[in-house]
């Protein structure tokens, strides 16, 4: 298995979920198992030595791949969620789309100040997402050591939005 396999494993599909975006359908690489080993090793080789505490993964495709690398790491995992999904005390934030706002939620005991944080999500568009989440993770005391993603649509620019952290993807649409 190579980066250049991986690639040829994700789908497109035209006008999903809306005209004239081309959705990357991760489904289609994460049903072979070797391929989904692969990234996950992948990433866990690349975040080994960087004593990683906590993987935040982002709804709801952000939890497949950072249940299984947090697990790889020995971290803990939490979840960042759309509003009314987690049970507990939350803090929230707001972000913008491309159309309106949306907001994301996280327990407000999932991470302790000063723990190293590593931010995962299968995908990079415009960086609104995970901007977001940077944000809620700082503002329990985390310290964001890394940012990672499987797929980075590089000609959308997310990474400006989110050159304060050392970010790494795995595949790159330029
Ligand atoms: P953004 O906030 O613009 O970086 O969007 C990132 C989020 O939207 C990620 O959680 C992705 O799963 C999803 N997303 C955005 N664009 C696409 C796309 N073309 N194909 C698949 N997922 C996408």
């Amino acid at each position: 298995m190579e980066l250049a396999d991986l690639r040829a494993k994700i789908r497109d599909i035209k006008n999903f979920p809306t005209e004239g975006i081309l959705f990357k359908d991760i489904t289609t690489l994460l049903k072979d198992g070797p391929a989904f080993r692969f990234v996950i090793e992948h990433l866990a080789e690349r975040y080994r030595h960087e004593r990683v505490e906590i993987v935040v993964g982002i709804e709801s495709r952000g939890f497949i791949f950072g249940g299984a690398l947090a697990a790889s790491l020995n971290a803990g995992f939490v979840p960042v969620r759309k509003l009314g999904k987690l049970p507990g005390k939350t803090i929230e934030v707001e972000y913008e789309l491309e159309y309106g706002r949306d907001a994301l939620a996280v327990h407000e005991d999932a991470i302790r100040s000063g723990q190293r944080v590593l931010a995962v999500d299968d995908l990079l568009a415009t960086g609104g997402t995970m901007a977001a989440t940077l944000r809620l993770i700082e503002q329990l005391g985390g310290r964001v050591i890394g940012v990672t993603f499987l797929i980075e649509l590089a000609f959308l620019h997310g990474r400006d939005k989110l050159k304060n952290y050392p970010l790494h993807s795995l595949i790159v649409y330029d």
